[in-house]
């Protein structure tokens, strides 16, 4: 089988096994029995021509939303005739979702890594759990893979499994990719468990970060807390004798596939029914997961001052926001909720006049074609976390522009400011600017939108999430 990305030499050799808290397929109950569909995040899309190559095998928690299963493991196979590959579950109990992913993961370690010191929840009874899953999680990797395979294990859920892996069985050599930003060393150094979680990526073959800056901040946490032998320009950790390799690798999207999208009818349909609807107001939009990181109040009262202060553009802008629903058992994401929810019910209910309310809020998850729709009508797209490892609505929005008259408003501190560079960037903290750059972004003529947007859409293009599988994978053999 052929590949994009010209990975088919070493995987057609060697089984490609991934370990992910959850797995991305989701069960959906048919006439015939359980089947599994695959979800359409880019990590799978790049990841199932590699699978279905190399018999591969993905392994993680199915999220809990379906029956309870008999079999360890089921084949996907669908389409036909294209290789299949296996899913094995790993199951969880009621207090392993809640001490290890609910509390542990995304209430220490997320805000953590995000550098939002003042939201981490510090609890040793988390911390217990989180090693006794990860530790769990290893013994299902042990029980599968053997010596040969290529075990790629994701994310911060599962910082200890590589050691764990390790220190069982020597021959296996788990590969690691973390998906968030890596804090630096005086933020890490808060964490009680600091000392372990170093100690569990290190026990991978090779460590891989977005970017540069976090990497770098993750070899000083090595230098300063394990007092690790650092080679920084060759992006080497010495420990014990052995090589760890540490890399920077942006992740990215599959580029094509949202270009193409946004050139079918149906998004075409899409984006004229909404068109007739808004007639010829500017649309701004906003994408993301329901986030304290997201800086999704800040970005309203950015639009609140542009109201306030662009008297004139009252009733002739619309900010669509787009919020999906995410880790809605824990606290903090709570009253995130309802802060926005009445933020955005202050804004309108101050600028709603003789028009239309200035903001629409959609709270739902949306479908890739709804949501290519929204990339191709917005004039402008703001997105602006406080902190984010990369945003890939970033580097969506601009595949999807295809007539090529969008401007990317985009915080400096996401991952993606770094390749996005033609992006007007932005403080995301600093209200009046972001407010301005809003009236620039306006204003900016066709040209210069032109301009930019060709030069952000060449890079994407050329570094798509095929092209970031087979960087990582670069020096394996
Ligand atoms: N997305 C989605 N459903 C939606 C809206 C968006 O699955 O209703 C996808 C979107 O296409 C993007 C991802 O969610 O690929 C968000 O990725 P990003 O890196 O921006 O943020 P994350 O949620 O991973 O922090």
């Amino acid at each position: 089988m052929e590949m994009k990305g010209g990975l088919s030499d070493l995987f057609a050799s060697r089984r490609l096994v991934v370990v992910s808290n959850r797995l991305p397929y989701n069960p959906s109950r048919t006439s015939r029995g359980i089947r599994y569909v695959k979800g359409s995040g880019g990590l799978v899309t790049a990841l199932d021509p590699i699978l279905r190559l190399s018999n591969g095998l993905w392994i993680g928690w199915d999220g809990g939303t379906g029956p309870p299963m008999k079999e360890k493991r089921v084949t996907v196979s669908e389409p036909e005739g294209e290789g299949s590959y296996q899913l094995r579950f790993v199951n969880l109990t009621e207090k392993e979702i809640s001490h290890y992913y609910y509390s542990f993961s995304n209430r220490t370690l997320w805000p953590l890594f995000h550098n939002f010191i003042g939201m981490i929840h510090f609890s040793s009874a988390d911390w217990k759990t989180y090693f006794k899953t990860n530790a769990y999680f290893a013994g299902t990797i042990l029980e599968e893979a053997n010596p040969s395979d290529i075990i790629w294990v994701q994310d911060y859920h599962l910082c200890l499994v590589p050691n764990f892996i390790r220190y069982q069985n020597p021959d296996l050599r788990p590969y690691f990719f973390l998906h968030t930003p890596f804090p630096p060393y005086d933020t890490f150094r808060v964490l009680p468990w600091g000392k372990p979680i170093l100690e569990g990526l290190l026990g991978s073959e090779k460590i891989g970060f977005h970017l540069k800056n976090y990497a770098d901040n993750f070899l000083d946490c090595v230098e300063k807390i394990l007092n690790g032998h650092v080679d920084r320009e060759r992006g080497i950790v010495e420990l014990e004798g052995r090589k760890v390799k540490v890399g920077s690798h942006p992740i990215s999207i599959d580029y094509d596939a949202f270009h193409d999208m946004a050139l079918t009818k149906r998004v075409i349909k899409r984006v004229q029914k909404h068109r007739r609807r808004i007639e010829d107001r500017v649309v701004i939009l906003g994408v993301d997961r329901l986030d304290y990181t997201k800086g999704i109040k800040e970005r309203l009262l950015a639009v609140e001052r542009f109201l306030e202060k662009h008297s004139k553009f009252r009733n002739r802008v619309l900010f669509i926001q787009v919020a999906v629903p995410s880790r809605t058992r824990v606290d903090e994401y709570r009253v995130m909720k309802r802060e926005v929810d009445e933020t955005i019910g202050r804004i309108n209910g101050r600028f709603t006049g003789e028009g239309w309310p200035p903001i629409q809020y959609i709270y739902r998850s949306i479908s890739r074609e709804e949501l290519v729709a929204y990339y191709r009508l917005a004039d402008i797209a703001l997105i602006t976390p406080g902190r984010d490892g990369m945003n890939l609505i970033a580097k969506e929005y601009v595949a999807s522009q295809v007539d090529m008259k969008g401007v990317l408003i985009l915080s400096e501190f996401a991952g993606a400011a770094e390749e996005l560079t033609e992006a007007l960037l932005v403080n995301p903290y600093d209200i009046e600017t972001v407010c301005e750059t809003i009236h620039k972004a306006i204003r900016m003529s066709l040209r210069e939108k032109r301009r930019r947007m060709e030069k952000m859409q060449d890079l994407g293009k050329r570094r798509d999430i095929y092209c970031w599988v087979r960087d990582f994978f670069e020096e394996v053999d």
